[in-house]
C-alpha cells in the first residue's frame, strides 16, 4: 500500500513535516518546550529498550532521531549510536548538544532510511524509530528499511499513535487544544496507525513481534507511565529472526 504522493524512487518524506520540526528545532532540548512530552517519555522508553536489548556495546540506529533525545541517552548507556533524520536543523541541534554534553559514541547523518538500508544492510544490533512513522507518507517502507538494517537476531523498536476515537480525543484535542502540550497541527489523525496495521507491515517485512506497551498521560500529575493499554500512544518491540 503506497500512500498518496509517494512513489518508490521518490524520497519518502513530507517536506511540510520536516519544515515543522526544523522551525521548532532550537527549543528541542528545553524540557518545558513543545518537546516536553519527548523529554518526559524518554526515561520510560530508554529503560524498556535497554531491558529487552541491553544497549552497552551495541551498534544502534535511531531513525527520525530529531534533536537526539533518545539517541544521546542510548549512547550514555554505552551504545554506539547513529542518529538519522531528514530535517537539517534538528540534526544540527543534535550534533551541538552531543558536543556540549560531551557524550561519546553518537553520530548524526542526514540520510533517508531507505538509502541507508541499501548502504549498510544488516549492520545494527538495535534499530529504534520512535514517534516518526505517523509523519511519513509511506510508513511501511520505513518498516521494511529498518528490518533490512538490523542484524538477524537483532531488535527493532517502533512507537506511534493509534487511530481511533480515543486517540483523536487524547492525542489531538487533549494534547494540542486543551492541555496545549503540543503545537496545533503537530499530528494529523489520518496518519495515525492502528497496531494491527503496524503489526502487518512488520510481519510482511519479516519481523517477529515480542512485546507491546502503551504510554498513558495523567494530566493531573503531568506524568507518563508505561502500561499495557495501547489505545493511544504505543510501542512495539520486535526481532528479526536468526536467518
Ligand atoms: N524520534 C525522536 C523525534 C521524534 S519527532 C524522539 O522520539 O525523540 C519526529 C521526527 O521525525 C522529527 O525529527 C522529523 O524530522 C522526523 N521525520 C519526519 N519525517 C521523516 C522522514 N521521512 N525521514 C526521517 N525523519 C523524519
Amino acid at each position: 500500500m503506497l500512500s498518496e504522493g509517494y512513489h518508490s524512487g521518490m524520497i519518502n518524506a513530507d517536506p511540510q513535516e520536516l519544515a515543522k520540526f526544523s522551525e521548532l528545532a532550537h527549543r528541542w532540548w528545553d524540557p518545558e518546550s513543545e518537546f516536553r512530552p519527548l523529554h518526559q517519555i524518554n526515561p520510560l522508553r530508554l529503560q524498556w529498550i535497554d531491558s529487552l536489548a541491553p544497549l552497552a556495546g551495541r551498534q544502534v540506529l535511531d531513525v527520525g532521531c530529531g534533536g537526539g533525545i533518545l539517541a544521546e541517552s542510548m549512547a550514555q548507556r554505552g551504545a554506539q549510536v547513529l542518529g538519522i533524520d531528514l530535517a537539517t536543523k534538528p540534526l544540527k541541534v543534535a550534533q551541538l548538544h552531543a558536543l556540549e554534553s560531551g557524550v561519546h559514541g553518537v553520530d548524526y547523518r542526514e540520510v533517508a532510511v531507505e538509502a541507508l538500508a541499501a548502504e549498510m544492510p544488516a549492520r545494527f544490533d538495535v534499530v529504534t524509530c520512535m514517534e516518526m512513522l505517523e509523519h511519513v507518507p509511506a510508513p511501511e517502507s520505513v518498516v521494511a528499511a529498518c528490518t533490512a538494517l538490523v542484524k538477524p537476531g537483532g531488535w527493532v523498536f517502533f512507537s506511534t499513535l493509534n487511530r481511533n476515537a480515543k486517540a483523536f480525543l487524547f492525542a489531538i484535542v487533549g494534547a494540542e487544544y486543551v492541555l496545549k502540550l503540543l503545537p496545533r497541527g503537530t499530528h494529523e489523525y489520518e496518519k495515525f496507525i492502528r497496531p494491527s496495521e503496524l503489526a502487518r507491515w512488520c510481519r510482511d517485512a519479516g519481523l517477529e513481534l515480542q512485546r507491546t506497551r502503551g504510554l498513558e498521560y495523567n494530566p493531573l500529575t503531568r506524568r507518563y507511565a508505561l502500561t499495557h493499554d495501547t489505545s493511544v500512544n504505543y510501542l512495539f518491540a520486535l526481532r528479526r529472526p536468526v536467518a
